[in-house]
């Protein structure tokens, strides 16, 4: 009971017309920063999470404190729990999801395949069984990747280019939750909005990624690989920064029509779509290292090295203009600004006290 009156409690709004919206995921690097911007416009907000031990779990509960500071509490439990998911329906009519539990990263599908799967397709599909048959409907609003484009070599990336070459399991599993989400969409009249990002970077970011571990061995004065593709050629991200994202996120959250059926019978289907949410200006590798020795005034130690097949793409960059015309998206944030605000609280978080840190908090 008193479980349920902190499920009850966190997911109430605080506005007039204030949305209750799940969030998946909530402990996670976009989930920590969508859960507090929907919590600070009055929206209630109610977290769900496994805190799986993909990367350092003591980080995902750092997160979750900050999260139980502003009154958002998070229920530990896996979306493939079909029980647990009906039992939170059952206290809260939520009108939305923001679904963002994923298993993420691209190389690790090389040692863990079925977690994958196991995440990102059946635990996708059970979170839709339990939205679908919900009364009312909640919209959903989910994360897919830019990772769906693979291969494809048209860029900027624009919704319509070719998604059929997936180059790691995990674009295979993102690309599958399109297509499950479509299905949904057709026969159940689901709401349903999916969201392609771009290599997202910032605070409480993931340490699996490379600006992260970047920082972190730049600073321990070790060396760090940087990949060229296997004709020579530098690899560039698309790197978008976390405001711009939940600004999307948002967005897309605001603009979601309501689902247009109940309780599983379905009445005129709701739209479906899917939006790229990137920064729309690529940076290499080696361009990103740079900033982050100027930020870190600590030369870098570079083994340049040609990309093994491991599931990275050499390329990624978003044309952005749907989303632009649906939600005004518009993202404003560049690399060196954004990593400056990412040094900042790495240095902090880590209470690495050193004239380094004094410098990057000096001039804000
Ligand atoms: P993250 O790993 O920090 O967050 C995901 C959270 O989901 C984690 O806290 C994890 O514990 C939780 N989770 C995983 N499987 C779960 C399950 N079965 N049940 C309950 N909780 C589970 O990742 P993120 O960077 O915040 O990514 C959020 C979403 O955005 C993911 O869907 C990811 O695939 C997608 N995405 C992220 C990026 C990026 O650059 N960060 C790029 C493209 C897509």
């Amino acid at each position: 009971a008193a479980w349920e009156k902190q499920v009850r409690h966190s997911a109430t709004p605080r506005r007039p017309n204030g949305f209750s919206v799940l969030v998946t995921g909530a402990a996670g690097f976009v989930g920590v920063h969508c859960s507090l911007a929907l919590k600070k416009r009055g929206d209630g907000v109610l977290g769900l999470d496994n805190f799986n031990s993909y990367y350092d779990p003591s980080l995902k509960r750092a997160r979750q404190k900050l999260l139980g500071k502003h009154q958002i509490f998070v229920v530990e439990g896996d979306i493939n729990d079909a029980e647990l998911l009906n039992k939170l329906f059952d206290i809260v009519p939520f009108s939305h999801i923001l679904h963002l539990a994923a298993q993420a990263g691209v190389r690790y599908a090389m040692q863990n395949p079925l977690s994958y799967v196991n995440s990102n397709v059946a635990g996708f599909v059970n979170l839709l069984e339990v939205a679908k048959s919900a009364d009312p409907q909640p919209a959903i609003v989910w994360a897919s990747s830019s990772s769906v484009y693979g291969l494809n070599t048209e860029v900027p990336f624009s919704e319509g280019h070719r998604t059929d070459q997936p180059a790691s399991l995990y674009a295979a599993t993102k690309k599958a939750g399109e297509e499950i989400a479509h299905t949904y969409n057709h026969i159940y009249g689901l709401s349903l909005t999916g969201l392609r990002f771009f290599t997202v970077y910032g605070p409480w970011g993931r340490p699996d990624m490379a600006y992260f571990f970047f920082t972190k061995d730049i600073l321990q004065h070790k060396p760090i690989n940087v990949y060229v593709t296997p004709d020579g050629k530098e690899v560039a991200r698309d790197f978008t920064y976390i405001d711009d994202i939940v600004k999307g996120c948002v967005g897309a959250l605001d603009t979601a029509e309501k689902s247009t059926g109940s309780g599983g019978k379905k009445r005129a289907p709701a739209q479906l779509r899917v939006y790229n949410l990137g920064n729309t200006a690529p940076v290499t590798v080696n361009k990103l290292v740079g900033i982050l020795e100027s930020l870190l005034n600590v030369k870098a130690k570079k083994h340049v090295i040609k990309m093994p097949r491991n599931g990275d793409v050499p390329y990624t960059h978003a044309n952005v203009s749907l989303a632009y015309r649906d939600f005004g998206y518009k993202p404003t944030t560049d690399l060196a600004t954004g990593l400056r605000k990412f040094a900042k609280w790495y240095t902090s978080y880590y209470g690495i006290e050193s004239r380094v840190k004094k410098e990057i908090q000096s001039d804000d």
